[in-house]
């Protein structure tokens, strides 16, 4: 009798398959804050197989985080978040996934060797940086927020449009106000960008939409939005592989 298979179920999937499960296994994703967005993401990336995450943050777990960073117990309050995420990510993870653990601010080299990015950071000098490296290098890149009762996220892959199509000037891109959150729309919005960052790696992320989801009316609606050709960061972008601009 084989060995019980943890991917069985993954494997059955439509367009999965063999195939899908040996890509996310090759794969490196950097989720750049392990707060309210980053703890289901991660946790949903290494039970999906995903052969390697960074996790990157600075900060230490808080009281006040408990409610909706889904990874911490109190007895974590004051430790690293990486720290306290690493570990329990590694026991949740199977033989062969590595989970790396960086206690800083996101540096530019940290997206070396990474094939997709998830944005769960709720700073907009780092968005906006981490969009660009991403936009420049050809990293598929999942961002999401979260505002109040609100979420929003879009995935930028390479050749479609960037988030500086969606708001040319920076300062339209929505800030992190702060009006409290709750955690089933953080999650939501994790899942999504975990969901985002499987399909860029099956190669079945097209990009250009904007998902708005109102937790408290219970809605989700998508804004198509087209590549601007005089984009600020991404009209000058090659795509990797293509050999054009
Ligand atoms: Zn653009």
């Amino acid at each position: 009798m084989d060995a019980p298979d943890r991917f069985a179920r993954q494997r059955a999937l439509a367009g999965f398959s063999d195939d899908g499960q040996a890509r996310l296994g090759a794969a490196t994703v950097l989720v750049v804050g392990v707060g309210a967005l980053g703890c289901p993401a991660a946790d949903l990336l290494v039970r999906a197989g995903v052969g390697r995450l960074r996790l990157v943050d600075h900060d230490a777990v808080g009281l006040d985080n408990l409610h909706r960073q889904t990874l911490y117990a109190e007895a974590d309050v004051g430790r690293p978040k990486v720290d306290a995420a690493a570990e329990r990510l590694r026991a949740a993870a199977g033989a062969g996934v590595t989970v790396e653990a960086l206690h800083r601010t996101f540096q530019e080299g940290d997206l070396d060797g990474v094939d997709a990015v998830l944005d769960c950071t709720d700073d907009s000098g780092t968005r906006d940086w981490l969009h660009a490296l991403c936009v420049a290098r050809g990293v598929p890149l999942a961002w999401g927020a979260v505002e109040g009762w609100e979420g929003q996220w879009a995935t930028v892959v390479p050749g479609g449009p960037c988030l500086r199509c969606l708001w040319p000037a920076p300062g339209d891109a929505p800030s992190c106000a702060d009006v409290g959150v709750l955690g089933a729309v953080s999650a939501t919005v994790g899942a999504q960008q975990a969901l985002a960052a499987v399909r860029a790696l099956l190669g079945q992320e097209s990009g250009g939409t904007l998902w708005l989801h109102d937790g408290r009316a219970g809605t989700f609606d998508a804004v198509r939005f087209p590549r601007r050709p005089e984009c600020a960061v991404c009209a000058d972008a090659t795509v990797p592989g293509s050999g054009a601009r």
